[in-house]
């Protein structure tokens, strides 16, 4: 395993250098945390030191709420074209930038090159191209009501408008750092509203370079603030700031709880994109030289690292032999490596505390007799890697199946009827995503709808566009981000009611 290759762009050394000076983003300025304090930004591959960042206090949340409150009002009233032009300009700046944006990602991450370089990033630009189209079309009703004490001779007309909620706190998790934030700050910017962001605090680079495009895309100062630092501090002054209007947040569904009860105060407007333990469904009848890739990439793409990833296969019993030789193969054939290093398939997991915390899920699935027929190892020097792995055998009610492992596990079952696939299927408190693999139209079709999940691929997996919803059910969050109606997360309707 080559674990060391070093960042080849001069802009991604550049900034690394600029790391002793630890800036984040409040009100236009670039500025250091409160007091001064730091968190270590670590290469996962090889656990070094490669940069710093602010560890933001409950200060710098005011500096940073009061910044974005200020400009916020502006804002709301430029016009939706001016607003666009500026999503655009994003758009671009980010283009013109992707590949040193993309060795960031992937050093800060862990993520192999081509998973930021192709999909994520490219991801994060088609979003804000698509809500700079959003920011044209908001739109309010007009409502022809039935009251009929007005005066003698008048006669009543209403009508609605779609208005900015105002101060937006964006609290982002580090598996798909960019991405995930592009999902919150373009709607949020297209409906007018001013974005406190806090990323996390295992991968905060890319949010700081971001943060200094979309300065120089033009947008005013206080409508995006960045403050770096940790989920129990910054996360939870933000979450329960009264300045605050709305959270958009994504991460696990452990936090969104805390999240929403730091929500009552002033009772914020919360949407929730949180975990999920995605059901992946093969047929007896699916295309095995499609599904078998399909599924292993499912659950080892970023790692596993990513909330609708396919972490539990049912396969029907007339197939499962060969689905299970065929997963084993391919797991075993993927090489591991540094996220920069172009022969990599995975790179590590985000720290070593997740690893160990994957690592624990797969000894637990042994202890309680699944047959662990792939990977398992835990390696690399700062024991961040942990081999794609496929377990066989598993119960219904074991951990490996029930809970989030949020890392490139397998849980496989066997099942005969349909019946019992989909109960099995919506046995979770999760409802984030599923993937079938049928040939049978009938199969695709009926299946989708019986599956509780805000998405449902056949015959694929992970396959996004901003024009898709994406969220979740059941304790998978709710709200969706991406589509549409990921607008109406930033926008409050105000209905005027007039006797004319
Ligand atoms: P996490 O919940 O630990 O942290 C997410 C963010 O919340 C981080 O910025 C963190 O600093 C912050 N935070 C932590 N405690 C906080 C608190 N008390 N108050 C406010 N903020 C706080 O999640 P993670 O481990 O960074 O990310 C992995 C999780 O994210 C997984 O559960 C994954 O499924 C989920 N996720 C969901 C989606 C989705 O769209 N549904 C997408 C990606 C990741």
């Amino acid at each position: 395993m080559q674990i060391a290759p070093q960042p080849t762009s001069e802009a991604v050394k550049a900034l690394l250098d600029r790391a002793g000076e630890a800036k984040m983003l409040i009100g236009g300025e670039w500025t250091g945390a409160e007091g001064g304090r730091t968190i270590d930004s670590i290469d996962p591959a090889t656990g070094n030191v490669i940069s710093t960042v602010p560890d933001a206090s409950a200060a710098d949340v005011d500096a940073a709420v009061a910044a974005a409150a200020k400009a916020q009002p502006l804002w709301a009233e430029t016009t939706p074209a001016a607003r666009a032009a500026i999503l655009w300009k994003i758009a671009d700046l980010i283009e013109s930038n992707i590949d040193e944006l993309s060795e960031l990602e992937s050093l800060d991450q862990g993520k192999p090159l081509y998973v930021a370089r192709w999909a994520e990033i490219p991801g994060a630009i088609s979003q804000f191209r698509f809500f700079a189209g959003q920011a044209m079309a908001i739109e309010g009703k007009t409502i022809t009501p039935s009251i009929t004490y007005q005066p003698e001779g008048k006669e009543v007309q209403a009508w609605t408008y779609r208005e900015a909620v105002g101060v937006v706190a964006a609290i982002v998790p580090w598996n798909s750092p960019i991405v995930l934030t592009a999902m919150k700050l373009a709607p949020a910017f297209a409906a007018g509203c001013a974005v406190v962001l806090k990323p996390a605090e295992d991968t905060s680079l890319s949010a700081l370079r971001l943060a200094e495009i979309i300065e120089e895309a033009g947008l005013p100062a206080g409508v995006l603030n960045v403050v770096t630092g940790r989920g129990a501090e910054c996360g939870s002054a933000l979450a329960a700031h009264p300045g605050v209007d709305k959270v958009a947040f994504t991460g696990s569904t452990q936090t969104g709880r805390a999240i929403l009860d730091a929500s009552k105060g002033n009772l914020k407007r919360v949407s929730l994109e949180l975990g999920g333990k995605s059901p992946v469904i093969v047929m007896g009848d699916a295309d095995l030289d499609l599904a078998i890739p399909g599924a292993a990439n499912a659950i080892f793409f970023n790692a596993g690292q990513v909330c609708v990833a396919g972490s539990r296969a049912y396969v029907h019993s007339s197939v499962y032999d060969r689905v299970v030789e065929g997963l084993a193969q391919y797991a075993g054939g993927m090489s591991m490596g540094h996220g920069l290093d172009p022969a990599t398939q995975m790179g590590p997991l985000v720290s070593a505390k997740q690893a160990e915390r994957v690592g624990g899920f797969i000894e637990g699935a042994s202890k309680q007799g699944a047959s662990i027929v792939a990977g398992g190892q835990r390696t690399g020097p700062a024991g961040t890697f942990i081999s794609p792995t496929v377990v066989a055998d598993v119960a219904a009610d074991m951990d490996i199946v029930r809970e989030e492992v949020f890392g490139p596990v397998l849980a496989l079952q066997k099942f005969d009827e349909v019946e019992e696939v989909v109960a099995a299927a919506n046995d979770s408190i999760y409802g984030l995503a599923a993937g079938i693999w049928t040939e049978s139209l009938s199969n695709a079709h009926r299946l989708s709808r019986r599956i509780k999940a805000g998405t449902v691929w056949i015959n694929s997996h992970s396959m996004y566009d901003p024009s898709l919803p994406i969220g979740g059910m059941k304790q998978s969050g709710y709200g969706r981000d991406s589509g549409i109606e990921a607008l109406n997360n930033y926008l409050e309707t105000k209905t005027v009611c007039a006797v004319l």
